[in-house]
């Protein structure tokens, strides 16, 4: 979420573009303007077909729009709330609060978009029927977005999670089997299988002297990495519901006094008892928290003079939970500030830390139990 811009708010969710979708809009409209364009309009001069080309790229970015907001309406009017929107170079990602609550609903969520696609096709094609009367100009950009849409609603149909046919198969294998975990591993273990497949394609074509055959590497690899990322979160979302913070923290972690230096610290602590995060208290009183990174960002020469005081992250800038935090909000908490811990208190008293590797420790027993 780093590298995109929010451009507006429509039915009460965020929209943004990520930073990639500007490559794609610049791509979009120099294949446009040096060879699609050129090839139905050979008269235009280069202005205009740069211009044209620029216009109809903005289109495709409201087809994709549209796409995107047929999911979401769908998804309101479902209940499940819609935080925002990021367009990314394939198309959109929508941050939405929950999982779907059941089969039906996640089916007509996910096929409503390609649904979309395919009506904004069939506009188009339209359009260029009545174009073939009126302007070659309006049958080359009818015809173009036309075509786009039907790529688009066809390739958000591929079966692999999360792409919208991946979900679709998700929702099938649900209501057949009543288990959502299993039926998201199978989803996304179909989506890695057709990655693969794509992947492999590519390279054949590649291999046979078609460069443009990396892009299916690259769509191949793109849909791997969103299979597998997906179905890791779902994995760790239902590993964690119900679990709370008191059953997550270390009780184990050491304290020490603010005044010690660095020096010692490392010394006398982090060497002898290998451990990576101290918790900084005074009288009984919690100061801050110390961690190996915090350790590694100050020089070597002024370890025997600065204190663990200097360097720790103080109490007011550290973010706490309760005993009673649910694990979702643990992880969002870890994952908001990129902390690698936070600390657990019990009013005043540190009970506990979490350290991501407690999360994925406590996930993994939970695996090999089974349960
Ligand atoms: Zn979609």
């Amino acid at each position: 979420m780093k590298y995109s811009w929010r451009i507006g708010r429509i039915f009460g969710i965020d929209f943004y573009v990520d930073s990639s979708w500007f490559v794609i809009l610049i791509l979009f409209t120099w294949i446009l303007a040096t060879s699609y364009f050129p090839s139905q309009l050979p008269n235009w001069p280069p202005l205009r077909l740069w211009i044209f080309g620029l216009l109809t790229s903005v289109i495709v970015f409201a087809s994709v729009l549209a796409h995107e907001l047929a999911h979401s309406l769908v998804a309101i009017k479902h209940g499940v709330t819609v935080k925002s929107i990021t367009l990314f170079i394939l198309g959109g990602v929508a941050q939405i609060s929950s999982e779907p609550r059941e089969p039906l609903q996640e089916f007509v969520m996910a096929v409503v978009g390609p649904l979309t696609s395919f009506i904004l096709s069939a506009f188009f094609f339209l359009g260029s029927l009545v174009g073939l009367f009126v302007s070659p100009a309006l049958v080359a950009i009818m015809s173009y977005l036309a075509l786009i849409n039907l790529v688009l609603g066809l390739f958000n149909l591929l079966p692999g999670f999360p792409m919208d046919g991946g979900r679709v198969l998700r929702a099938l294998v649900w209501k057949a089997t009543g288990d959502l975990k299993k039926a998201t591993k199978i989803a996304s273990v179909s989506g890695q299988v057709f990655a693969f497949v794509l992947m492999g394609l590519g390279i054949f074509q590649v291999l046979m002297g078609g460069l443009s055959g990396l892009w299916l590497v690259f769509v191949g690899w793109f849909l791997h990495s969103a299979a597998v990322r997906s179905y890791q979160q779902v994995r760790v979302e239902t590993r964690l519901k119900g679990v709370s913070a008191g059953e997550l923290m270390n009780e184990n972690f050491k304290t020490i006094p603010s005044d010690l230096t660095v020096a010692q610290l490392v010394d006398d602590y982090i060497f002898k008892r290998k451990e990576r995060v101290f918790v900084v208290t005074d009288e009984g009183q919690l100061q801050g928290i110390v961690c190996l990174e915090d350790v590694k960002a100050t020089p070597r020469s002024e370890w025997p003079r600065t204190t663990a005081g200097n360097i720790m992250t103080p109490r007011v800038e550290l973010k706490s939970v309760t005993p009673e935090t649910s694990g979702e909000d643990v992880l969002k908490s870890l994952a908001e500030k990129d902390v690698h811990q936070v600390p657990v208190m019990i009013g005043d008293r540190v009970a506990g830390l979490i350290r991501r590797s407690d999360v994925l420790r406590y996930i993994k027993l939970r695996d090999d139990l089974g349960s």
